[in-house]
């Protein structure tokens, strides 16, 4: 990495970024090399000032959240990564209007608005990342996704910090406005409904079927890939005799073959050959082209 300028090294000193941290700690897969500088802001000011000092200073760089969604490469990163967590997770109601900082726990939200007698979120008490992650990939399970309830999202760009009523129509499958590397989301309002006396059962059952489909005792990034138009991938993975297929310590789930597990000691290189042999394997047996859902940073 170059010489950082004097301000922006004055601002990582300011707000305790660490050197050389091993990301295995901040990933859901428990693998991956170490990260040059891992900041983490504690207010929206800070996130926007990081941000712009960041881009001017042409840094390579890259916005996480709980790291549920990524696969970061074993090599590392020689980069700046800017985590949007705990210091960041302020949450406060307003009747059905729910007010999240970026860093706050999605399914934690979720469960304490169904507590609460609201309803509209109860598909996301399982999603284990946070509610800037949430955003930035219109995370969705269930028949919901995360822009349905949306309305606010205020974020930093260019050192400026925005805040907008949300365009439904600018979200897709898996995707959002706010999934881009000059975007940083720092808070999210969501409007809900009152329950109609379903979204405690709804949750309970979303969550046991979550249980018992899904491996979620190992360390993994939920499903790896994303849905093909008119099919499932884990009953394309399936289909092509791939469950419980080994590359080192990476594993496709036997109990859900759209999970890749780390089944002890894998390496994100383990995973990366798994998804690639996935990817041929199903191709040459249902022609489809299977399309990563995970996010995978740094060279491989
Ligand atoms: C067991 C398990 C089950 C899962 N089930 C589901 C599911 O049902 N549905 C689903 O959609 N996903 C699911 N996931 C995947 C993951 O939890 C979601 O994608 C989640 O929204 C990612 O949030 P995160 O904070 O972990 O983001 P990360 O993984 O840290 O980052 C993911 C992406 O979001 C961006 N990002 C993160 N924070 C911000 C921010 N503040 N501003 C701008 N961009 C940001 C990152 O740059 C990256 O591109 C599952 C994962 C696991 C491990």
């Amino acid at each position: 990495m170059k010489e950082l300028p004097i301000e922006l090294k004055r601002m990582l000193d300011a707000l305790g970024a660490k050197e050389n941290v091993p990301m295995a700690q901040y990933t859901s897969f428990k693998t991956g090399g170490s990260v040059r500088i891992l900041a983490e802001p504690d207010t929206a000011e800070h996130t926007a000032e990081l941000m712009r000092l960041i881009e001017a200073a042409g840094v390579e760089h890259y916005v996480i959240g709980n790291g549920t969604n990524l696969l970061i490469s074993d090599k590392g990163l020689d980069a700046i990564v800017v985590r949007i967590g705990e210091k960041m997770a302020n949450v406060e109601r307003s009747g059905r209007t729910i007010i999240a900082g970026a860093g706050a726990s999605y399914a934690a939200m979720a469960k304490q608005s169904v507590q609460r007698g609201l309803m509209g979120l109860e598909w996301a008490a399982g999603i284990p990342g946070t509610v800037g992650g949430a955003v930035a990939m219109n995370a969705g399970a269930y028949g919901g996704e995360t822009a349905d309830t949306l309305k606010t999202v205020t974020y930093a760009e260019n050192g400026a910090i925005i805040k907008e009523t949300v365009d439904k129509t600018a979200f897709g499958y898996r995707l959002s406005p706010y999934c881009a590397p000059e975007r940083i989301v720092i808070e999210a309002e969501f409007e809900l409904n009152d329950d109609d006396g379903s979204a405690y059962e709804k949750m309970t059952d979303y969550n046991k079927r979550r249980r018992e489909k899904q491996p979620i005792n190992y360390p993994s990034a939920g499903s790896v890939f994303k849905r093909p138009e008119g099919h499932f991938a884990g009953a394309l993975i399936e289909q092509a005799g791939l469950k419980g297929t080994r590359i080192g310590g990476a594993e496709i789930s036997t109990l859900h073959a759209g999970f890749i597990i780390n089944a002890g000691g894998a390496t994100s290189r383990n995973v990366y050959e798994l998804i690639r042999l996935v990817q041929q394997k199903v191709k040459e047996h249902s022609g489809v082209q299977l399309e990563t859902e995970v996010k995978l940073l740094g060279e491989f």
